[in-house]
């Protein structure tokens, strides 16, 4: 038995606290009631665990180290250590969750997966782990997406996805995610949705959480071999939906010496109107079949958000997050465009490491946090900065 208490786990409507739950036309219902009663059973299952776990050894490259920052630690005055997620295969955190959804949807009988992207990371996490076990791969992307981010087209491409452009509305994720929705319900049989963050209806934001909390069983065992003691007194990692956050959190919500951190795009400046600061500016609502803390205006649209990295860029928060910042569990901060930017400059030029933008938010904290020497602090890199150069480039010349 769970402890009724727990974070870890949402209630059997997929509750965590107020936020969660499934709201679905009514044509998905039994697609996502399929989900709902075997994901649990599937993915505990031996045969499957065997498989999962060999593939992130083998294909993925996990354990990622937990790497202890020298410089960055003496600089700070207390040890600083890296989640080294941006070393995975494809660059960042998300090939976790997707490894776990290509080997769910192969047990439930699918043949054809669907997803959707908006810059197109999530889109070439699905589409390689289609590639590696011959699925049909179909991504729905914005159609103004697929002009910015051609780069990532190409690699779906290459790796024989589908791209199909949604060309309705503001041509962005919102509508290709109404695109994947209504193919899901065109294709219930045969069709497998990989959802790509811990957002989506009930059972996506506790299975993707399951999925990435890989991240945190393997800081425990690292940070003991380290220190001699399992538990950090800080995790810190950036908040888009909130995944590799999960990740790292997920084994240590129970334990209440461990402050988690999660940091949200600022954008401009939570006050700008060009922020994705969701939990800072966000009121209960209803986003992609879940409640939560939804940027929107007093009648209820949602809002634009603004980061200048595109993972962040997203107008809600998974319900876990939502119930961390409510419940006061979580501590939630913010970075700003510029912050972030300077972040990533100096962490390349203090470890040699240049980190996606993203995770950059996840360092522009450290220095805002009240740390002492006799703290241990784990930043969550969730992913490399080599699909940001572009951006990296422009900032160099200014
Ligand atoms: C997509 C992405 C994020 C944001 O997504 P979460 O679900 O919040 O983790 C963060 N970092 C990197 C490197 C990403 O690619």
């Amino acid at each position: 038995m769970e402890m009724t208490t727990s974070y870890q786990q949402p209630d059997q409507q997929g509750y965590y606290g107020q936020f969660g739950g499934a709201y679905i036309p009514e044509m998905l219902h039994r697609n996502v009631e399929e989900l709902t009663e075997k994901y649990l059973g599937i993915i505990y299952e031996e045969s499957f665990q065997k498989e999962f776990q060999q593939l992130l050894r083998d294909y993925v490259g996990r354990p990622t180290p937990l790497f202890l920052a020298e410089r960055l630690s003496k600089e700070h005055n207390v040890p600083v250590y890296l989640k080294r997620e941006d070393l995975c295969h494809t660059g960042a955190h998300k090939i976790n969750n997707t490894i776990g959804q290509i080997l769910l949807a192969r047990k439930l009988g699918k043949t054809r997966i669907i997803a959707e992207t908006g810059a197109g990371q999530h889109g070439v996490a699905t589409a390689t782990v289609c590639a590696l076990k011959g699925m049909e791969c179909i991504v729905y992307m914005g159609e103004k997406d697929i002009e910015r981010q051609a780069p990532n087209v190409a690699r779906m491409k290459m790796l024989g996805a589908k791209v199909v452009p949604a060309a309705s509305g503001s041509k962005t994720l919102k509508d290709a995610t109404n695109e994947a929705i209504r193919d899901w319900i065109n294709n219930p049989v045969d069709t497998h949705y990989i959802i790509g963050s811990v957002v989506g209806p009930h059972p996506y934001p506790d299975m993707v959480a399951r999925f990435q909390s890989v991240i945190s069983e393997e800081t425990r065992k690292q940070l003991k071999e380290h220190t001699g003691t399992e538990l950090p007194t800080h995790v810190i990692a950036c908040v888009g939906g909130g995944s590799n956050a999960a990740g790292m959190f997920y084994h240590f919500l129970d334990e209440p010496s461990v402050q988690l951190v999660a940091v949200e795009a600022a954008g401009h400046g939570v006050n700008s109107g060009m922020s994705a600061a969701t939990t800072q500016l966000g009121k209960p609502g209803i986003l992609h079949g879940s409640k939560s803390l939804v940027m929107q205006t007093t009648d209820g649209q949602v809002v634009e958000p603004h980061s200048i990295s595109a993972g962040l860029d997203y107008p809600g928060v998974g319900p876990l997050h939502a119930h961390l910042f409510e419940s006061g569990r979580g501590t939630f901060l913010n970075a700003t465009d510029e912050e972030a930017l300077q972040a990533a400059f100096h962490l390349a030029k203090t470890e040699g490491i240049i980190p996606a933008l993203e995770s950059a938010h996840a360092f522009s904290v450290l220095e805002k946090l009240k740390l002492k020497p006799s703290d241990r602090v784990v930043v969550c890199l969730s992913g490399r900065g080599d699909k940001d150069l572009a951006t990296y480039m422009n900032a160099m010349q200014k």
